[in-house]
């Protein structure tokens, strides 16, 4: 079993680096290759572990993480190819009663509903199965699908035969020409038991028929229900698939020639009637109260129910709502999936480290007496700061209980020894690599170290951070090579790598080096000389601004000039918060999906340093990234930049710059030479006046919804 741990920022980095590289391996070979060479708990453990650190590190998620894609990457499937007419999402998780709470007030704000509009949602069991699309047209099933990436599944037509509840022709009213049903192929507890039971039984007489001698541990028993749900249903050949007692329930739809109802719940009970069996809880709530009065009642009776489930799935009833509500990545907005809490052990907190990370952050990790939680081997802990051990009131050598919820990395939650005499822990003042004072500012519970360039962790983590594979990408110049040249002396800032050649001689000089690698650092270093404008933004480090903030900045801003001169522009002095927060290029960038004020301060801060200036431009007489490509959709107004103004009366700024966005175009807050078209409702007032000089195009919001509509 894999050894959780809790890893400083380049550590992750590298961990989730070898991640992708082992997670697309194994996708490989059990896909294309048919020939698996770990377990499937082996590859979930992997995958759990990636999504961890990325839930940790959300700005070193990396491009080719293997999250971006739903399940299982399909490369040459020996169960054929099938594409999804319409993608199949994942859903987003909530873990406490706030979360649920904020998703619902997401919904109403997106929506503009007033306050006394009921939000109608259903709310369901989630079977932890392995997703399944099925197509019937003209009432006859055609084509059974596995999710695969969401994109492009595989054919388990011949195998979902063999799966009763799965029924060959939908009986009933109602029933549409093509008509995707979606749902879960899953496998009850004891029939789960029962399996691995005969695997075991299975193996032992076949070692028994060769006269072999018998090796239980040999035996490749499946870890969980779900895996054996997979297992089962992903045969090439249906007759395994015949003999393992698979089941099926339905909770939505994809392609359809029409939907048979304008409700969640109307279309789910059709469904129902035509024969295939849908959530045996499934319940309509008429606010919060009651979905969350469905959660905890389906926690409670969870150990008795024949299958295993992981919590709840909320989904807003109103099928015009889901329209509008859309989807975020890969996820729809309107669905919710409620996880029940995590697994608790306990153990001894044996000592507290201080990691100093590249914004000078003292970061206490709790060294634990390793602990089993959930099948993963815990031996660190964050103790995230100061405020959360005096929270706590941990000192080393208590006794704590540890919880990993949804399979994030684990937390200290409970101190079991508060009460025994011990020696406080005193949180350092100082910096444990500078020794410069470590100090709060005012209002941030983060202690972080004051000695800023003068701090060598700082320094060399940021140059780390800046070659690391998910910013520059600089093959060959690892941590220990940084650490090497940063003593040195040769890397004052980020620009410095790009003076290296200079100092050939010097590194051919130092063991080690030869005149092989020296030239391959050296190309590899040319080698980015127009690297790609987001992740060198994102290298810069600064504070809240990560992979994917740096990209949505680009997005809207393609340069990183003119991004530079706006956010200089809504920088926030102190005593000026207002007339900032009303200023135009302050509401342009906190208007950006994914972008709040707090990325808006960090960059105005960041600019409005002297030495963060000159390190920008340092390092832009090195290197000119290309200005930043956005990928565009077919629509009308793929490519262009569009401006809402005045008053929309049939959705909120967020969802029209949401459908801007989905549409390929450029959702901007200001008018300017580079609009292309201006959606006014009523009292659009200067914006109309500053479009009529510069001849934009100006449209009403009935024409907008039309150009939505015809991009389908
Ligand atoms: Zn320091």
């Amino acid at each position: 079993m894999t050894v959780d741990s809790f890893p400083t920022e380049p550590e992750a980095a590298n961990e989730l680096m070898r991640l992708a590289r082992q997670i697309n391996r194994a996708n490989r070979k059990y896909h294309a290759e048919d020939a698996p060479e770990i377990t499937d708990a082996e590859y979930d453990a992997l995958v759990r572990r990636n999504a961890a650190l990325e839930a940790a590190f959300p700005h070193l998620m990396r491009p080719d993480s293997p999250s971006n894609k739903v399940g299982h990457e399909i490369a040459a499937s020996p169960l054929g190819k099938v594409p999804h007419e319409v993608r199949m999402m994942s859903l987003d998780n909530a873990f406490t009663d706030e979360e649920v709470a904020e998703f619902v007030t997401r919904v109403r704000r997106f929506l503009s509903l007033t306050a006394d509009e009921p939000v109608l949602l259903t709310a369901e069991d989630k079977i932890d199965g392995l997703s399944c699309s099925l197509r019937y047209e003209k009432g006859r099933l055609v084509r059974a699908a596995t999710r695969g990436d969401g994109q492009v599944g595989e054919d388990v037509t011949p195998n979902v035969a063999h799966i009763p509840d799965i029924v060959q022709e939908l009986k009933g009213e109602d029933i549409p020409e093509v008509f995707e049903v979606r749902g879960e192929v899953y496998m009850e507890k004891a029939a789960f038991l029962a399996l691995n039971a005969q695997l075991m039984d299975e193996a032992r007489a076949a070692a028994e028929a060769k006269g072999e001698a018998f090796d239980d541990t040999t035996v490749r028993q499946f870890a969980n229900p779900r895996n054996a749900a997979a297992g089962s249903l992903r045969q090439k050949d249906a007759s395994v698939t015949a003999k393992r007692p698979l089941r099926f329930w339905a909770h939505g739809w994809g392609a359809a020639s029409h939907v048979p109802g304008t409700s969640q719940h109307e279309v789910v009970r059709r469904i129902e009637s035509w024969g295939l069996p849908v959530s045996p809880q499934f319940r309509l709530c008429e606010n919060l109260d009651a979905m969350l009065a469905a959660y905890r009642a389906t926690r409670e009776g969870r150990a008795a129910l024949p299958f295993e489930i992981d919590g709840v799935v909320y989904k807003v009833d109103r099928l015009d709502w889901q329209a509008r509500l859309g989807f975020v990545a890969k996820a729809p907005r309107w669905a919710l999936a409620h996880k029940f809490p995590a697994e608790r052990a306990e153990t001894v907190l044996e000592s507290i480290d201080i990691q100093v990370g590249r914004t000078g952050k003292l970061t206490p990790v709790g060294r634990l007496k390793p602990v089993l939680v959930g099948g993963v081997t815990v031996t660190n802990v964050t103790l995230h700061n100061r405020d959360e051990i005096a929270r706590l009131g941990v000192r080393p050598g208590d006794r704590v209980v540890l919880q990993r919820a949804g399979d994030v990395i684990p937390q200290v939650v409970d101190n079991l020894t508060r009460e025994v005499e011990r020696e406080p822990y005193l949180f350092p003042d100082h910096c444990p690599e500078c020794h410069s004072e470590a100090v709060a500012a005012e209002g941030e519970v983060d202690v972080r170290c004051t000695g800023g360039l003068v701090c060598p962790a700082q320094r060399t983590e940021r140059l780390k951070h800046f070659v690391s594979r998910a910013a520059l990408d600089i093959e060959g110049l690892g941590e220990k090579t940084i650490d090497e040249f940063f003593a040195k002396g040769w890397l004052e800032s980020p620009a410095d790598i790009f003076r290296l050649r200079k100092r050939r001689d010097e590194i051919l000089s130092l063991e080690g080096w030869k005149d092989k690698s020296v030239d391959n650092l050296l190309a590899a270093v040319e080698n980015k000389r127009s690297p790609d404008a987001a992740r060198l933004l994102f290298g810069l480090g600064i504070r809240h601004v990560g992979a994917v903030t740096a990209r949505d900045l680009l997005k809207r801003f393609t340069t990183l000039p003119e991004l530079r001169a706006l956010a200089e522009q809504a920088h926030v002095k102190e005593g000026e918060d207002a007339v900032v927060a009303a200023s135009e290029a302050y509401s342009e960038l906190v208007s950006i999906d994914g972008v709040g004020p707090v990325v808006v301060e960090a960059l105005g801060d960041f600019f409005h340093e002297d030495h963060n200036r000159a390190v920008w431009d340092d390092l832009l007489s090195e290197v000119s990234p290309p200005p930043y490509v956005v990928e565009t959709k077919d629509s009308a107004v793929a490519g262009k930049t569009v401006v809402f103004t005045g008053k929309l009366e049939t959705m909120s700024r967020d969802e029209a710059k949401a459908q801007a966005e989905r549409l390929g175009a450029k959702a901007a807050g200001t008018v300017s030479a580079k609009t292309d078209l201006i959606v006014a409702g009523p009292g659009a007032g200067s914006k109309l006046k500053k479009a009529a000089e510069l001849g934009i195009e100006v449209i009403d919001e009935a024409a907008w919804a039309q150009i939505v509509q015809d991009a389908g």
